[in-house]
């Protein structure tokens, strides 16, 4: 079979043959049908400090096949699979807890101590076939396309973060960074009744699709942030709920700026080192609340999402704005750097 693999510690990625995989006792095998680019492996394809220090975390061992965000149908289990069968259709949850540690015994499987990362501490799903641990497939309602499957664990993402920012109806929110996940965070803020989005990014193409997903577009190298803030939230002080999704630390330069007094701050995006942050003035006088998150909580995210996107609530789709085959992947990763929201692979063919 075909698979995009990392071979080396070098810019890049290689499209070629190697083994079909087998599962052992408790894994699945699934025929890939759709894909999703993430930012792990943007940053895998460049190769820079972000993805070594990623990389050496969760073990990577070269060569091995990338991507993590997937859907399939399963065409073979293993000998110990109980709760799986051959044609089901499923996506990939890529925390892979290992059911044992206090985290995974006590409701925090997500963040397991032990945890293995999909597409990273071993192969992943930009190929024809992917081998999974039974225990990180998620069933896929019927009228839930593989597309959409695929998107679930991005989309997890945004769908946690405002699970955990427990938002209600009315309040206000900032999202900072309007790749795939800040505009999906921005379709359920929306759905979850909050009456205004402020969606920021320095990229116009990112800037453009928050308005389309019905946020206050924001370009803050051309435009006064803190300006347009106030004046939308002169009557409370600021926003009543930020949600980082760039892991820029000049965002943090001036982010507690714009929190009202007792807001709430999610934090997705990671820095890339320490950043200095006045703990008296930005969080303790201001009484702010911050909630760090790594990961979807498995399975009450998936569960959620699922039911809004089953319902219709929310269309997913809207954050793809292309489509390749995986023998396209390197025209698919320099559209990444001219412009695009989520890129996906759709199973290719013509390999059959
Ligand atoms: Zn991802
Ligand atoms: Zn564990």
């Amino acid at each position: 079979m075909k698979a995009v693999v990392k071979t080396g510690e070098n810019y890049g990625f290689s499209y070629m043959e190697v083994e079909k995989p087998r599962p052992k006792p408790h894994e699945i095998l699934i025929e890939v049908e759709a894909a999703a680019i993430c930012g792990t492996d943007i940053s895998y394809n460049k190769w820079g400090q972000s993805a070594k220090d990623f990389a050496s975390k969760f073990n990577v061992k070269f060569p091995f096949t990338v991507g993590h965000e997937c859907s399939g149908t399963i065409i073979e289990v293993g000998s110990e699979v109980k709760n799986r069968k051959v044609g089901e259709r499923v996506a990939f949850e890529t925390h892979i807890p290992c059911e044992e540690c206090f985290q995974c015994q006590t409701g925090n499987a997500h963040n397991c101590m032990n945890m293995g990362i999909y597409g990273t501490s071993c192969d992943g799903c930009f190929a024809d076939y992917a081998v999974a641990p039974e225990n990180v497939a998620f069933k896929l309602p019927d009228n839930v396309s593989f597309e959409e499957g695929a998107l679930f664990e991005p989309a997890g993402v945004a769908m946690r973060a405002v699970e955990e920012s427990q938002i209600q109806p009315g309040d206000t929110a900032l999202v900072f960074g309007c790749g795939a996940i800040g505009l999906l965070a921005i379709k359920m803020l929306l759905a979850c009744g909050a009456s205004r989005v402020i969606g920021v990014d320095i990229d116009p193409y990112r800037v453009d699709m928050a308005k389309s997903f019905g946020a206050v577009g924001v370009n803050s190298l051309k435009e006064d942030l803190s300006a347009i803030v106030k004046d939308m939230t002169s009557s409370r002080g600021g926003v009543d709920f930020i949600f980082e999704m760039t892991g820029s630390p000049k965002v943090y330069e001036t982010l507690f700026d714009h929190l009202r007094l007792e807001g709430r701050v999610v934090t997705v995006g990671h820095p890339g080192g320490p950043i200095p942050i006045n703990i008296t003035q930005s969080i303790n006088l201001k009484g702010a609340t911050i909630k760090g998150l790594f990961g979807r909580r498995i399975w009450e995210t998936w569960w959620k999402l699922s039911s809004l996107v089953e319902s219709k609530k929310i269309d997913i789709l809207e954050v793809v704005t292309h489509r390749y085959s995986f023998s396209q992947v390197d025209e698919a990763f320099e559209q990444v750097n001219k412009g695009a929201g989520k890129i996906m692979f759709l199973k290719d063919r013509n390999h059959f």
